[in-house]
């Protein structure tokens, strides 16, 4: 993952849309957790995608939020898989850089902007998963030196290719701490990746940490209570999940609306998505420039109403052939289904089963 011949320089540069297109070709093999899209990440890094966000002081590029928005809604429209796994990696990436020790910095941003390295979060364990248990399922001790580790991260997105992990755990006192851990660390377990309903090639599950040590040296934040919403750590349910399904929509929004140049039935619908679409990416751009007109809850509840409508709308329009695998709207139909459960707040779930029930939210 490392060429850096054609650097892309913007969103409008004609190098991005040829990127999309062969990430397209690429994502139609993408269907079981063998299918690690490791071509599609190495295009994307030989194009410099993983320096659109890190700073330039540490070889990225250090793309303005509307310009990382413009950036994902075409990647996400081309292949939601490998774009999903970009942003796992930006998410570690984007941590790391907040952690306000410039060593640290140094020692792991130049790898991962130039694509030599690859970087993951194992954090939805403080946020939105495991969270109604009565123990924490990963604790951390402090020892000489550093952390000890023990127990398991419930969701890893390409753990089995990353070098560093992201990692939350819990003290024993309850508060929390966030660390990137060496994955070549001894005692670090990457279970297979689990058969999903969508994006199983993400390679997603487990990873067990059976008395990992983890140095002082490599602390991000905490230890503290409710370290992901402190600003050290950065906050979960940003604009990029809602982007990603807005990039979803525009694949199956392309298709009926190709099918409705041959069957004039499909159009009004075709262009009612459209509108919401073009709407969505306003809505998203605005408030990635820092005017926003809406919450990002209610952004991101538009963005998976939308995502399902207009992916089941191209089923329809592809009927029986489109539900046979293989076919890219069937495909698309499951892999929206993804944005009902990533980093879903109570707020947008609540939506959703509102939505889902016919009842006024
Ligand atoms: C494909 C995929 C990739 C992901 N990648 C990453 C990643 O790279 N990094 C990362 O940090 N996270 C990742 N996540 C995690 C994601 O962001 C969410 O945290 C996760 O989907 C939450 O689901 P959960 O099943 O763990 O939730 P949980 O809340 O743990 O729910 C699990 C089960 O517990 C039961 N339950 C839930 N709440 C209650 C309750 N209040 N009382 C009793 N029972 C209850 C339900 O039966 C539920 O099925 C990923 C998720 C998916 C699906």
């Amino acid at each position: 993952m490392n060429s850096f011949q054609h650097q892309i320089e913007s969103p409008d540069d004609p190098r991005l849309d040829e990127l999309c297109q062969e990430l397209q070709a690429g994502g139609t093999g993408l269907a079981t957790p063998s299918d690690w899209p490791r071509q599609s990440l190495a295009l994307c890094s030989g194009h410099g995608v993983n320096r659109w966000f890190i700073e330039t002081q540490w070889g990225g590029l250090d793309w303005s939020e509307p310009d990382v928005i413009r950036g994902y809604l075409k990647l996400s429209s081309a292949c939601l898989t490998t774009t999903f796994i970009i942003t796992q990696f930006v998410a570690a990436c984007r941590r790391i850089a907040m952690s306000g020790d410039d060593q640290l910095k140094g020692e792991l941003l130049p790898a991962l902007a130039s694509g030599q390295a690859f970087a993951t979060v194992g954090i939805s364990h403080l946020t939105t998963s495991r969270r109604h248990l009565a123990n924490p399922v990963l604790v951390a001790d402090r020892v000489e030196g550093g952390w000890r580790l023990n127990g398991y991260s419930p969701w890893v997105t390409g753990g089995q290719a990353a070098n560093q992990l992201v990692v939350g755990a819990s003290l024993r006192d309850a508060s929390q701490i966030l660390l990137v851990a060496p994955m070549d660390s001894e005692g670090i377990e990457v279970d297979p990746g689990f058969e999903l309903v969508g994006l199983s090639a993400s390679h997603t599950g487990k990873v067990r940490f059976n008395d990992v040590f983890v140095a002082d040296s490599r602390r991000i934040a905490g230890p503290g209570e409710n370290i992901m919403a402190s600003a050290g750590a950065g906050s979960t349910g940003g604009l990029q999940t809602s982007t990603l399904a807005v990039g979803l929509s525009h694949a199956a929004i392309s298709f009926l609306q190709k099918q409705a140049g041959e069957r004039p039935e499909l159009a009004e619908n075709a262009t009612a998505l459209q509108r919401q679409f073009d709407y969505l990416c306003e809505q998203l751009l605005n408030a990635a420039e820092g005017n926003p007109t809406c919450s990002r809850e209610a952004l991101r509840t538009e963005s998976n109403s939308l995502v399902l409508r207009s992916t089941q709308s191209a089923l329809v329009a592809a009927k029986g052939a489109g539900y046979v695998e293989g076919h890219p709207v069937g495909r698309w139909c499951r892999e929206a289904l993804f944005f009902l459960v990533w980093s879903c707040p109570q707020g947008v779930a609540q939506a959703n089963l509102c939505e889902l029930a016919g009842l006024e939210n």
